[in-house]
């Protein structure tokens, strides 16, 4: 594929412009991002046709709770490419400043992320404003005991040498603050966005395959709860369907456009 696939310019159409009327209208507006808004500042996604997965099927592994707990060779995989991992020093791009954009007219109502990478915040979201649906990589916890600590101080450890860090305080295994495929989500913060769906009257899905639930069934319950929906995406996804107007072109071009 194409490297710079999402970089071509977006058709500015009729989708377009019934996307910028709708979000222009709205006054309560719930955001829902995926992998897709944080390509641009050098993170990959995982379903998308260059992304981690789609490249590498082994590499899920790595996200699934029962291999990370049961294999310390899958764990200390996982280490290393949190390690290598281009999120680490990552800054928020184009796409995140326009949602900001968006917060700082006062109608955005709640940023729900499904990214772990705390670029929403970095970009000037108020912290309370979003929601980290499947957690952060900013902070690492013992699966044992209640211990939680920075990344930072795990991966200087992981610099001194160790290659599967414990716990220091119970022995337990270390994870980061990450929610892994067959672990539950936080209820209050499932809870939350629950209500922020029902409560919101826009919709804006951007950058994700919307295939993965619970999360992705927070289109259709904005849906049936009144609200319009606009998707922005490089591909078509999961709930084009449902969709009031779906656009399809790079986050980073299409964002600014919409929310200006
Ligand atoms: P996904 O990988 O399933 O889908 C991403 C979508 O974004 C794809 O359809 C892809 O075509 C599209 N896309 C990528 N770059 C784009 C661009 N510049 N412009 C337009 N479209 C673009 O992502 P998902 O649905 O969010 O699910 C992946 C899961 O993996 C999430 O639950 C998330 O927790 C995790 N994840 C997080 C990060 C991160 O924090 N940055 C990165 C990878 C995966």
């Amino acid at each position: 594929m194409d490297a710079n696939r999402y970089d071509q310019e977006p058709a500015l159409g009729a989708s377009h412009e019934r996307a910028r009327i709708l979000l222009h209208h709205a006054r309560r507006v719930v955001v829902l991002t995926g992998a897709g808004i944080s390509t641009d500042s050098g993170i990959p996604d995982f379903r998308g046709p260059e992304g981690l997965w789609t490249r590498d099927p082994e590499a899920e592994k790595l996200s699934d709770i029962c291999y990370y707990l049961s294999d310390p060779e899958i764990r200390k995989k996982a280490w290393r490419s949190r390690v290598e991992s281009p999120a680490m020093g990552s800054q928020p791009n184009a796409g995140h400043h326009a949602l900001v954009a968006l917060e700082q007219r006062g109608v955005l109502h709640t940023l729900v992320t499904q990214n772990i990478d705390g670029l929403h915040q970095l970009a000037g979201h108020a912290t309370e404003r979003v929601i980290e649906i499947h957690g952060t990589m900013r902070f690492v916890r013992c699966m044992s005991c209640s211990y939680r600590v920075s990344m930072e101080v795990v991966v200087e450890r992981l610099n001194a040498g160790e290659t599967d860090p414990d716990c220091p305080v119970c022995g337990g295994i270390l994870k980061s603050a990450t929610i892994s495929f067959g672990q539950n989500l936080v209820a209050q913060d499932l809870a939350r966005a629950e209500r922020a769906a029902q409560e919101c009257d826009l919709l804006l899905a951007v950058g994700s395959t919307l295939s993965v639930y619970p999360v992705a069934g927070l289109v259709p319950l904005a849906k049936h709860s009144g609200a319009k929906i606009v998707i922005v995406n490089g591909e078509p996804t999961a709930m084009d369907s449902l969709a009031d107007a779906v656009l399809y072109g790079g986050i980073g071009d299409l964002l600014p456009s919409l929310t200006a």
